[in-house]
């Protein structure tokens, strides 16, 4: 009988109990969670602020049902003796302490929203965009605020920003680096999306670093480079922190992005515990070298592999491609593999292309613009990353993730079958354009 405990109960500690409970009938399954209330759903919460989701409840769900899984919410893990497999936890209202047996152990302690250490962070009205509980304060905050300033630029400040200008404030997006969407697009794409932002009035500013936040009490301004914004409500969307500190507590290994280092196993330093989701480190598939993911979609596919194998299963998790897909005020972002930037960092020698296509034939109502930007090799011109904006993005990322995954070529991705009808598509693939663009640059 295998005695499997994981830590957390989100997208990575959910997914590995029901795929250990599949794998492994004998198994004994135990989940430790220090929230009150099971999973929630944190890639909502943006559209709960603007509003397409109407209850910010309906993204708590019920604990879901795995049968022979022993869910414990509301109990937290403490620390780990890795001699005696024991993992030493708390009840959270009783405060009584105990220790549960181990064989096998997945930690999917996830990560928490990133506070940078600047004078005011702890005003009333900053917030961050990370939990429910965050949502229910932001949410509050909205009927008093007039003016938001959201810090950072990614995929949730960018949506965050969305939301806040759909409900009617006046906001302002400030991102640190000299483009919005950093990790997800190279600066020429992302300037169509930070002219969709602004046409949707919003004050996108880059290349600025907050210095400091002022008010009494409650936030009422935002200090940048020689700017002062005046702000009642902040949310700081600047990146998210891997909980690691039961990890390093327990002495286990961590790697050169300061998460839990993992083998091709999902398997940590000691070979009894796994390490999943936003507190492990995932490996890139193009480049193989180590990279932060934190995508929910990450955490579900380590979730599965790890359960597996910690349930007695042999099973290898690749590496991630970071394929990604975010709303820029209405306007559809994709993105997957290296960008043209992060390729030359890695020591690519690159070509690329950039095409505007429509989404449908010219004459039918609702044809908008679509752009593609591919990223190969010089040499050989295997697809390294591709980047989609316009309606149906995430559909396309997701055929480049399988042909970079496949190592196709531009030339192969030029002959793919693809289907066609006016009201769903142009007869002319925008993928297939985009690539015999890049077989032109040869
Ligand atoms: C606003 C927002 C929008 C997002 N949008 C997207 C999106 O559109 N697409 C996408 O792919 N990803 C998105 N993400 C990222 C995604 O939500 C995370 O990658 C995902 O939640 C990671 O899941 P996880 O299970 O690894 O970690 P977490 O969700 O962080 O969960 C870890 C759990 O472990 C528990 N825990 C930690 N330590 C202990 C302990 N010692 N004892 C007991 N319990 C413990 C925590 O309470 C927590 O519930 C978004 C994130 C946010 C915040």
């Amino acid at each position: 009988l295998t005695r499997i405990v994981i830590v957390g109960f989100q997208s990575a500690g959910l997914t590995a109990a029901a795929a250990a409970r599949l794998y492994n009938r004998e198994a004994e399954i135990t989940v430790v969670e220090r929230r009150t209330y099971a999973t929630y759903h944190p890639c909502g919460l943006p559209f709960v602020l603007g509003g397409e989701v109407p209850n910010i409840r309906d993204l708590v769900e019920t604990t879901p049902r795995l049968p022979g899984v022993n869910v414990r919410l509301g109990v937290e893990a403490k620390a780990i003796d890795t001699q005696e497999k024991m993992l030493e936890v708390q009840d959270l209202r009783t405060l009584q302490v105990e220790k549960i047996p181990y064989d096998r152990l997945i930690l999917a302690t996830g990560s928490q929203a990133l506070k940078p250490p600047i004078p005011g962070i702890d005003l009333g009205n900053v917030f961050c965009l990370r939990t429910v509980e965050d949502g229910q304060r932001i949410l509050a905050a909205l009927s008093r605020s007039r003016r938001a300033v959201v810090v950072g630029a990614g995929p949730i400040g960018v949506e965050a920003a969305s939301a806040l200008r759909e409900r009617g404030l006046e906001v302002v997006l400030v991102e640190m680096q000299p483009a919005v969407l950093p990790g997800m697009l190279d600066p020429d794409m992302a300037a169509g999306v930070a002219e969709r932002l602004a046409k949707a009035g919003i004050r996108v500013l880059c290349s600025k670093a907050v210095k400091e936040l002022r008010g009494e009490g409650e936030v009422s301004s935002v200090v940048l480079e020689g700017e002062e914004i005046p702000a009642d409500l902040v949310i700081m969307a600047i990146g998210v922190k891997p909980d690691v500190e039961l990890a390093v507590k327990a002495g286990l290994k961590l790697g050169p992005t300061r998460m839990i280092a993992v083998d091709d196993h999902l398997r940590t330093s000691d070979p009894d515990i796994f390490a999943i989701g936003d507190c492990a480190e995932a490996r890139c598939l193009i480049t193989g070298r180590p990279l932060r993911s934190q995508l929910a979609t990450t955490a579900i596919r380590m979730g599965r592999v790890a359960g597996v194998n910690a349930a007695g299963g042999d099973e290898v998790f690749e590496g991630v491609l970071n394929a990604v897909v975010t709303m820029a005020s209405g306007l559809e972002v994709a993105s997957v593999g290296l960008t043209a930037t992060a390729a030359s960092e890695a020591g690519f020698e690159t070509s690329t292309a950039r095409v505007r296509c429509l989404t449908k034939p010219h004459y039918f109502p609702g044809a908008g613009p679509m752009t593609i930007k591919l990223v190969a090799e010089r040499k050989g011109q295997r697809i390294l990353g591709g980047q989609v904006i316009g309606d149906g993005a995430a559909g396309r990322a997701n055929l480049l993730a399988l042909a970079i995954r496949k190592g196709m070529t531009a030339k192969e991705l030029s002959q793919i079958d693809y289907c066609y009808a006016p009201p769903v598509s142009d007869s002319i693939e925008p993928l297939v354009v985009a690539a015999e663009a890049l077989l032109r640059r040869r």
